[in-house]
């Protein structure tokens, strides 16, 4: 059913109904980077006619910054105006990222700061102040704080790990680019985020590019070829690292040339950037983006502390500019393997206008087993939530089979077993209800006596 709805023809790739045109003038600075991101610089004015000047009154785009986040800027960066603490690129240059970063902020335990000392190459330690600001300053057990923050358990290996456990080396195409479904490809355009998650997928190469990731224009122009000569290929990928850390023109040419392949019908983005800088979602990025519809978007969430007025703003904005939100969740020891915690997560998001779309079982990358979670307790969460809430708030939990082979679906088994014709299912209070099939052998396995 999904699908159907993402076959848009090129004719209805325009702004989605029922939405006042947002007028702004793009400021580019020699960077390449939007200068209009900050909120002060944006209009959102009525309909212009020619001739006419536009409306005195403009309404500035303002940021919220929640409670938490205040305290946290007044605290530690004293000087910087509420305008820098929204500008997604002063987060970007005041990130967390060397030891003394990390003990002007954090109460560290030994354990932490010899990991943060001991790491090196990949994966490096990055924190943006707004997520930061979030976290337990003085408790290591802090749900968000475990996440970014490393430990001496990242340098175990145990049984089953691996630096690439899904195989997406072998399976590339191209450099950066991976080609594992039919229809469909994975594009690595950038290594950078603007955090680093400790149980990253991709940690063997986030954040140092080099050697078969330098995500140089040569490497695009191989990417987008290869697409453009796959007639199959009809749905894009854009991940990384995190794409959002592009400038708005870089992604603005990316979408663009992945848009003039006539076979490509469907661009999505797997992306962070609206959960740990949600001041990125600028109206110069939401113009950008609804250019070139239709355009999904996967968002990675964690736990229900990320849903905060910024967070709201951001989904908010991109809800608006018709892009359809989607989130994806790693299930994660003693910090979301809860029901109590994925419920309110989901129900929060569907607020959000974000449907949830996969709850991942962690893969295991080398340095994970402090975060993995045994399979039966993604199975326990989704069986609370079927049938208990809304099933729009209810994700698939799949694996992501290790060596290539693809996303796995799992559900409770809700087949009790097989008398005869009737099919017996378990429903989500455990009554049992008998379902006629005729002639069916499902469940045969596990006859059950006639009442
Ligand atoms: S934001 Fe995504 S790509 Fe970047 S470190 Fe986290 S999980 Fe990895």
């Amino acid at each position: 059913m999904g699908h159907e709805k993402t076959e848009a023809s090129a004719s209805n790739r325009a702004e989605p109904p029922n939405r006042t045109p947002v007028v702004h003038s793009l400021n580019l600075n020699r960077s390449g980077f939007n200068a209009d991101s900050s909120a002060k610089r944006s209009t959102r004015v009525g309909p212009i006619l020619a001739g006419l000047e536009a409306p005195a009154a403009v309404e500035p785009a303002a940021f919220p910054i929640g409670a938490g986040a205040e305290a946290f800027r007044r605290r530690f960066f004293p000087d910087a105006t509420e305008a820098d603490w929204n500008d997604w690129r002063w987060q970007l240059r005041n990130r967390l990222k060397t030891l003394a970063d990390m003990e002007r902020v954090f109460a560290l335990t030994a354990d932490e700061r010899d990991a943060i000392e001991r790491r090196s190459g990949a994966l490096p330690v990055g924190v943006t102040p707004y997520y930061a600001s979030l976290m337990g300053l003085d408790d290591p057990q802090e749900e968000l704080r475990r996440t970014h923050l490393p430990v001496g358990d990242e340098f175990v290996k145990t049984p089953g790990e691996a630096d690439d456990p899904l195989g997406e080396d072998h399976d590339s195409a191209v450099p950066g680019l991976v080609h594992r479904y039919p229809d469909r490809v994975l594009f690595l355009a950038t290594g950078t985020c603007s955090t680093y998650c400790r149980y990253c997928t991709r940690s063997r190469m986030v954040g140092e590019p080099g050697g078969e990731y330098s995500f140089s224009r040569n490497q695009w122009d191989q990417a987008i070829a290869y697409i453009a000569a796959h007639p199959e290929i009809r749905d894009v990928l854009i991940s990384g690292g995190d794409p959002l850390t592009l400038s708005d023109d870089r992604l603005d040419e990316l979408l663009g040339r992945l848009r003039a392949i006539e076979h490509v019908e469907f661009i999505r983005i797997g992306t962070k950037i609206p959960v740990v800088l949600p001041q990125r979602i600028t109206p110069g990025l939401t113009n950008v983006l609804r250019k070139h519809h239709p355009l999904w978007m996967s968002v990675h969430f964690t736990h229900p502390k990320e849903l905060t007025p910024e967070v709201d703003e951001a989904t908010s904005r991109l809800a608006d500019a018709g892009v359809p939100l989607g989130s994806q969740t790693v299930l994660l020891k003693g910090i979301n393997d809860d029901l109590a915690v994925i419920k309110p997560l989901m129900q929060g998001l569907l607020k959000r206008r974000v449907k949830p779309y996969y709850l991942y079982q962690c893969d295991p990358i080398t340095g994970s087993s402090h975060f993995r979670t045994p399979i039966a307790k993604g199975l326990e969460i989704i069986e609370g939530l079927r049938g208990h809430t809304t099933g729009y708030a209810v994700p698939q939990f799949v694996i992501d089979a290790p060596g290539g082979g693809g996303k796995i679906p799992l559900l409770p088994d809700y087949i009790v077993g097989r008398d005869g014709d009737d099919l017996i299912l378990r429903n989500f209070e455990g009554r049992t209800y008998r379902y006629t099939d005729p002639g069916g052998d499902l469940g045969a396995s596990k006859p059950v006596a006639a009442e």
